[in-house]
């Protein structure tokens, strides 16, 4: 992972753009640089060789490896910019100079950088894929389902749930896969396949309004590379197309 570091010079909470350096479309593992991310009011002089980008804007247009170290960049500014005052007391934080965390001047607590664990699964039923709309996204996506871990359960009960609840099916032999961070704004998803065991796909009208079961040489128009889902229906294809 590439250096880190956040543009504390031009935050201001008036502002969702990211900025990056202008040239980072060329980068790669080899070429260790420097990533800033920072949120810039529109009227904020950058420092030099930085310009403005919306981080869903760099996403599949730019490298892999420059893609999530700005990832990574925006995760940390955007956690700086939403815990500048303490949960606990409201009293002002400052940064840490011994660690990745933000103390509060007042009562001493540490908050640390926030990661939303959510699950993203790959439902099979003979040689078909579950693929889902998501009923509140005006794009033509059909993607495998996800959702957030909630506290006090496993990922695997997570799975389970989170696909009864949005199809109304009930699945088994939850089998992890892989993992990707996903810094919209701060999650981490966690892949899997799961089996169908039994149930009719009957969708909850709120997050999914529809859903069906798609062979591997039927795909609709699905997720762009490098993300989870995509990896997850690719691999679907190679097993069963
Ligand atoms: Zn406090």
């Amino acid at each position: 992972m590439l250096p880190v570091s956040l543009a504390r010079d031009i935050v201001s909470p008036s502002s969702s753009l990211l900025a990056v350096p202008a040239d980072r479309e060329g980068i790669t593992e080899n070429e260790p640089s420097h990533l800033l991310a920072g949120w810039a009011s529109p009227d904020a002089s950058l420092p030099g060789g930085l310009t403005r980008r919306n981080l869903r804007s760099l996403f599949g247009t730019v490298d892999e490896p420059a893609f999530w170290s700005t990832g990574h960049a925006f995760q940390l500014a955007h956690w700086d910019r939403s815990h500048q005052y303490c949960g606990w007391c409201g009293g002002p934080t400052k940064l840490d100079s011994g660690e990745l965390a933000r103390q509060c001047e007042e009562c001493g607590r540490s908050v640390y950088p926030r990661i939303s664990p959510a699950v993203i699964v790959a439902v099979i039923r003979d040689r078909t894929l579950l693929l889902a709309h998501n009923a509140r996204r005006s794009h033509a996506f059909y993607s495998v389902l996800a959702g957030f871990v909630e506290p006090g359960e496993t990922l695997e009960e997570c799975v389970v749930r989170e696909v009864r609840e949005e199809v109304n099916v009930t699945v088994g032999n939850v089998r992890y896969v892989r993992s990707q961070p996903w810094p919209f704004p701060d999650a981490l998803m966690i892949a899997f396949t799961a089996e169908y065991v039994e149930g009719e796909i009957e969708v909850d009208g709120t997050e999914i309004d529809h859903a069906y079961w798609c062979g591997p040489h039927e795909l609709p128009h699905v997720p762009p590379r490098p993300s989870v889902a995509r990896a997850l229906i690719d691999r679907f294809v190679e097993m069963f197309g």
